[in-house]
């Protein structure tokens, strides 16, 4: 298998770092399906709301009046915004069609302003351990897909980060060492466990380390 054979996400690179076992039982074998957590659905629920108030001036719910005072610098930046925009890019890193892509992702909100771009994240979960890699995925593909864009500001909403584009290997280094065990799994077969406290939420049943909650 070349390595351009093996699409991701950041959320599939992600599910493969925590257990590559659980990771080849779901995505490769689909012997399990992973369902939502309550916590999940309520995160699409808040980015459904976030979303339409910031990119369509629709009101807010009163469960999420709360969120207001923080949205409201984003509905005052100055630039041309996209909500939830879908991109995707190829192995040679260059835009690509949705379903024909090497990586591809969603990001909540791209503010385009000449050569700047925003990106942010309407993080619901936990702050006490922000990712930040996520936004490092999304600016990386806005340079491939807005080649006017040298710098790009970026916030889980209020973690914030910025990317250069003259960074741009150095960030996609980040990626790769974990792409390139992905694509070894794939090769040899070898789906290591990872057993962690998380296993008691762990679809994987037939797993050695499976244990009921
Ligand atoms: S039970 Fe634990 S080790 Fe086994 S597949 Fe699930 S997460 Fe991985």
């Amino acid at each position: 298998m070349e390595a351009h054979e093996v699409k991701w996400s950041y959320s599939s690179l992600k599910d493969y770092q925590n257990c590559p076992r659980q990771y080849q039982e779901i995505k490769v074998l689909k012997n399990y399906t992973k369902f939502p957590t309550a916590e999940m659905r309520y995160g699409t629920e808040v980015h459904k709301a976030v979303e339409d108030y910031v990119g369509e001036g629709k009101p807010l719910a009163p469960d999420y009046q709360r969120f207001a005072k923080q949205l409201q610098p984003l509905i005052e930046m100055e630039g041309t915004k996209h909500p939830e925009l879908r991109m995707a890019l190829g192995f040679d890193r260059k835009p690509s069609k949705w379903n024909d892509y090497w990586v591809r992702g969603i990001a909540d909100l791209v503010v385009l302003n000449g050569d700047t771009a925003f990106i942010v994240d309407y993080k619901t979960g936990s702050s006490k351990y922000p990712d930040p890699k996520q936004l490092q995925l999304m600016a990386l593909m806005v340079f491939s897909h807005y080649p006017e864009i040298i710098y790009v500001k970026a916030g889980l909403l209020f973690f914030p980060s910025e990317y250069r584009r003259e960074d741009e290997e150095k960030l996609w280094g980040d990626f790769y060492p974990h792409l390139e065990r992905l694509r070894l799994s794939y090769e040899n077969g070898v789906w290591q466990e990872n057993p962690t406290p998380l296993c008691g939420w762990c679809p994987v049943k037939r797993c050695q380390f499976h244990k009921e909650r």
